[in-house]
């Protein structure tokens, strides 16, 4: 008989964590592209392909942080009705500072804007509004080191926790400046941030499918707020594009994956873009005792600044150029 697998029947939030029951008539939600990616629902990959004992085994150490951050998703979802819906568009320069500083004092670590490609947006899910400003957090090197280890695996969830209050909070610090905003925490988000946060030039997708960043490499949590603001210094290019090529001559997190999860070749998925990794394949050892997060742990990226491993990298290629 066919095993019926979760991961492919559920692919939709209940529905009192989704924006659909407060929306108002006066709102025009932007709907995902017909070809659209489902999401990934780790729990349910997890249930499916992984390890659900060791994950209830240490539910005593992350089980605030999960709880956190579904009362996360639920408060993304119903503050929306505290938009002032006529909101301003436009913000000046000195406001943005201010939000800006807002979101660093809280943790985040780099910022990025950018009008959201409906692609990114999950089949069948919708975004208030249709700018996004991404924020990322970084994971604490020392921990990520240590994976895969119980601290490790904490710090994987405190991160999906904290990114999560922090957007709330953004959005809540610009309702009460007169702006429209609808927080995307970092579990049950409506896009795929990966590729929202390379339109906004914060970093690049690695050969782990993960976003590298100047600052911290792979060793951050995103999400982002929605907004309609129109003005905001929305990025026209990307500066990371050499990673790619890095990459090639890298394959570090390749050798390191304990499950071959990570293609050698990124693969093309039908609608056009990337698939990096097979997450039936990561899911047993993302889910055992201590997790995996090795991928994460050994990418130079987060462990090496960004510009000694660039400036090696290009006096590599100009030498083998000559
Ligand atoms: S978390 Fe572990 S198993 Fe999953 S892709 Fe990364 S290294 Fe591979
Ligand atoms: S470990 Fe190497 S190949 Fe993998 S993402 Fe990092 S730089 Fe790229």
């Amino acid at each position: 008989m066919k095993r019926i697998l979760l991961s492919e029947k559920i692919k939709k939030a209940p529905w009192f964590l989704t924006i659909e029951p407060y929306l108002r008539k006066q709102d025009h939600p932007i709907a995902s592209h017909s070809e659209a990616r489902h999401p990934r629902i780790v729990p349910l990959l997890v249930i499916d392909y992984g390890n659900l004992a060791a994950r209830f085994k240490h539910m005593r150490d992350v089980g605030k942080y999960l709880l956190g951050s579904v009362r996360g998703m639920w408060k993304s979802a119903y503050s929306i009705r505290q938009n002032p819906y006529k909101g301003k568009k436009n913000i000046d320069p000195q406001t943005l500072f201010e939000v800006e500083s807002f979101a660093k004092s809280l943790g985040v670590a780099e910022i990025g804007y950018s009008i959201v490609n409906p692609r990114y947006i999950f089949r069948d899910f919708r975004i208030l509004f249709p700018n996004a400003m991404v924020f990322t957090i970084e994971m604490n090197r020392d921990k990520i080191r240590e994976a895969p280890s119980l601290s490790s695996y904490i710090e994987i969830w405190r991160t999906y926790y904290e990114v999560g209050v922090i957007v709330n909070k953004v959005a809540d610090f610009l309702r009460q400046r007169g702006y429209n905003a609808h927080a995307g925490p970092a579990v049950g988000g409506d896009v795929n941030y990966v590729p929202v946060a390379i339109d906004t030039g914060l970093g690049i997708s690695g050969k782990n499918g993960l976003l590298i960043t100047r600052q911290n490499g792979p060793r951050v949590r995103l999400a982002a707020v929605y907004t309609d603001i129109e003005n905001l210094p929305f990025s026209q290019e990307n500066q990371h594009q050499w990673v790619r090529e890095y990459c090639e001559s890298c394959n570090i997190c390749v050798q390191k994956c304990p499950a071959d999860a990570i293609f050698p070749v990124t693969k093309v998925h039908p609608d056009g873009g990337p698939t990096y990794i097979d997450h039936t394949k990561c899911a047993m050892p993302f889910s055992n005792d201590n997790g995996c997060t090795l991928c994460i742990k050994y990418c130079p990226f987060g462990n090496v600044s960004y510009d000694k491993l660039k400036t090696k990298f290009e006096t590599k290629t100009s030498i083998s150029a000559n």
